[in-house]
């Protein structure tokens, strides 16, 4: 059997959501910024939020992105300044487009640990949308392909022969991939996609390298399948895109262009001209300093 390409690996790092739960941050990375236009990926490993508040994250706000909300267990109630209050469970996709500005809150839910594993990711909004009006969509119902031993549940894009109903603003794809046993697939490949992939959980091989938890493999545009095989139940995620060409200026909550851009939205937020979450029992969340000098990328 080829072994397909070789893969590129990208440690992740232990990050802060700022409510004292670590995540693993896999993207961005200093080696690796974005594949495509998905330009920040944290795995929240199995976060434990049985015995205390859980995971809480007060309002802040967002612009210039899509957020993408998928868990594996657990709960996760998202409010935002269109009042929505949505729960998302395991397997949904919560979809949320920031625009021109949006604010939102998330928390698990009691009595639904005492795990919370899942990802959340940011999708860069091309240059003419990135200031289209803010809009929040759950999507429950999502199409699955078989890919040998492995089922991939289609969140963005298109993979094998099924399609998510998703709208995205660029050429993207998302897919969790899973498997109940030991098990094998030949994942196809949009061959002018960069591609990523993680696991979620178990043991899996991509391309005949393991892949360590919190690693994600890279894999450069030009291949047209992975090969993936596990020896135990596992879980992969796997996001690709047609690679950026434009420059991202990623600072705190903001994906802009320009620091002048960034500044703005950050005025805008720490004067309360953002539409506000209500409901959520919290304070929102300040903005960092704007540092001395030139703006350049929090990584
Ligand atoms: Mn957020």
């Amino acid at each position: 059997m080829s072994l397909g390409l070789a893969i590129n690996t990208v440690i992740g790092r232990d990050a802060d959501l700022g409510d004292g739960t670590t995540v693993t941050r896999l993207l961005p990375r200093r080696r690796r910024r974005s594949i495509g236009a998905w330009c920040f990926a944290d795995d929240y490993g199995s976060l434990s939020v049985g015995d205390g508040p859980g995971m809480r994250v007060g309002p802040h706000p967002h612009i210039g992105l899509q957020t993408v909300t998928f868990l594996v267990a657990g709960e996760v109630l998202h409010r935002d300044g269109l009042g929505n209050a949505v729960v998302v469970r395991p397997g949904d996709l919560a979809l949320m487009t920031a625009g021109s500005g949006i604010v939102h809150a998330e928390e698990s839910v009691p009595g639904t640990g005492p795990i919370l594993q899942g990802v959340q990711l940011w999708i860069a909004l091309p240059d003419d949308r990135r200031w289209t009006e803010p809009i929040f969509s759950h999507h429950g119902e999502l199409p699955e392909v078989e890919l040998g031993g492995f089922v991939g549940r289609v969140l963005i894009g298109t993979l094998a022969s099924a399609t998510s109903p998703a709208a995205v603003h660029s050429p993207l794809v998302a897919a969790e991939i899973r498997s109940r046993s030991s098990a094998t697939a030949t994942v196809p490949l949009e061959s002018d996609y960069e591609h990523g992939m993680w696991s979620l959980s178990g043991s899996v091989r991509v391309n005949g390298t393991l892949l360590e938890r919190g690693t994600l493999a890279y894999i450069a545009p030009g291949a047209t399948e992975l090969l993936i095989d596990s020896a135990e139940p596992s879980r992969v995620f796997l996001v690709g895109g047609r690679p950026l060409e434009e420059e991202l200026l990623l600072w705190w909550n903001f994906v802009a262009r320009t620091s002048e851009e960034v500044s703005a939205a950050r005025s805008r937020w720490e004067a309360g001209e953002f539409a506000p979450v209500v409901g959520y029992d919290g304070p929102p969340i300040p903005a960092p300093p704007l540092p001395q000098g030139r703006l350049t990328a929090r990584l």
